[in-house]
């Protein structure tokens, strides 16, 4: 059976965060399961959330105090630790210094990697993806520890554990993914393979503060008080599910796929929670994000002849719209599926839809939240009738 330790944590107070966490380590096994992960001196990698240069304290990032949290424990088994992570949009070296976590690390003398240094690798029992451009520091690690924030996604409705290792796609050619991968329920057998690539040993996920609503970037601070911990990703993914309101985790596409892959444990059932009780952490006003592209209703055939009529779109909301193109330059089709235009001095985007695989990456990465997903009334009416 499957362990993670669910721990309350109300502050991001360090000091407290790092004992948290070695309670959690404790319920986990102690002083010889941490011997076990992370083997003397072994290379370790961690790979914090840094999906846009946010400032410290930003809810769409993993917090910086849980990272340094992290590095004082593993810190006592290890001196050969490096960070890392490469950004959906921007430069890596910007986003790890501006959120803080930089400037912590060199404090503890742990290097930063910046992802743009790639191999390419094979994974023979896969999924679904065999061939792989990949960022070479966590392909390399002997330990990889993910610290993901906990928030909701427009493609997947939920980003964590799994998701997090997107990051390791180094810069630009995570566009190609999504463009090669335009359902989410293929998107994600690719996170599964992924992991299985870079062996993702361990994860910690941070909902002290997590996101809801218009995730992952653009969403709201939601106050959870959590810290989830253990070593199967998907179990972690499962109960940060669970937390905020999803009672069958074969709705979160990438749990559908770990289960029907086997790749990963997804019901609570067959997971020992240590510490808190899911129960009593339940969060019961969380906004979700229930606009993700995935139709498991109907074949995958049918899925894409019948997306342009039924799966949501992105939509502007002009009044914070800025003008800035950013959503045109980092859609992965090409040519370019939004267009910017400028009408009465104010400058927008517009989407041909035909063209639109629906990756949501224009929506993510939005600097101002100026994008949402929006169902058409059928699209609203068969996911009715699939609840
Ligand atoms: S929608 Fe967002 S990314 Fe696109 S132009 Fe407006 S502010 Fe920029
Ligand atoms: S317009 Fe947005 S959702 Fe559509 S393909 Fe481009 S980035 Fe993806």
């Amino acid at each position: 059976m499957e362990k993670v330790a669910l721990l309350k944590c109300e502050t991001y107070d360090v000091d407290i965060i790092e004992k948290k966490l070695r309670e959690g380590f404790d319920l986990l096994g102690g002083d010889s399961f941490l011997r076990e992960l992370i083997p003397y001196n072994s290379k370790v990698l961690l790979k914090p959330n840094m999906l846009s240069i946010e400032q410290a304290g930003s809810p769409v990032i993993t917090n910086v105090n849980v990272f340094e949290a992290v590095i004082r424990i593993v810190k006592d088994y290890s001196s050969n630790i490096s960070f890392g992570d490469s950004p959906g949009f921007g430069d890596s070296n910007k986003a790890a210094e501006r959120s803080g976590l930089l400037q912590v690390a060199q404090k503890y003398n742990v290097k930063f990697e910046d992802f743009k240094e790639s191999v390419h690798a094979k994974l023979d029992k896969s999924i679904l993806c065999k061939s792989w451009t990949i960022a070479k520091a966590p392909y390399e690690s002997d330990v990889l520890i993910t610290l993901p924030k906990l928030k909701t996604h427009a493609m997947a409705y939920y980003t964590g554990a799994v998701k997090n290792q997107f990051g390791c796609i180094p810069g630009t050619l995570k566009a190609t993914w999504h463009t090669r991968m335009p359902n989410a329920n293929n998107f994600c057998k690719m996170l599964l393979d992924l992991n299985t690539l870079v062996s993702t040993n361990f994860a910690i996920l941070d909902g002290i503060i997590a996101m809801e609503g218009n995730g992952p970037k653009s969403g709201k601070p939601k106050k959870m008080n959590t810290l989830i911990m253990g070593k199967s990703l998907t179990a972690v993914d499962s109960i940060a599910t669970k937390l905020i309101g999803y009672d069958n985790p074969l709705d979160i596409p990438v749990l559908k796929e770990a289960y029907d892959n086997n790749w990963g444990e997804v019901f609570e059932k067959n997971i020992e929670v240590l510490g808190e009780k899911v129960s009593d952490m339940v969060v019961k006003d969380f906004e979700l994000c229930r606009e993700g592209g995935n139709f498991y209703f109907i074949s995958p055939q049918v899925t894409n002849f019948l997306r342009d009529l039924i799966a949501p779109d992105p939509v502007v909301i002009k009044e914070k719209c800025i003008g800035c193109a950013r959503c045109s330059q980092v859609c992965p089709e090409k040519p370019k599926v939004i267009k910017i235009i400028e009408k009465e001095g104010k400058k927008y985007p517009v989407w041909n839809m035909k063209q639109c695989i629906r990756c949501f990456c224009c929506q993510e990465l939005c600097p101002c939240g100026a994008i949402e997903t929006k169902y058409s009334t059928l699209g609203k009416i068969l996911r009715m009738n699939k609840r």
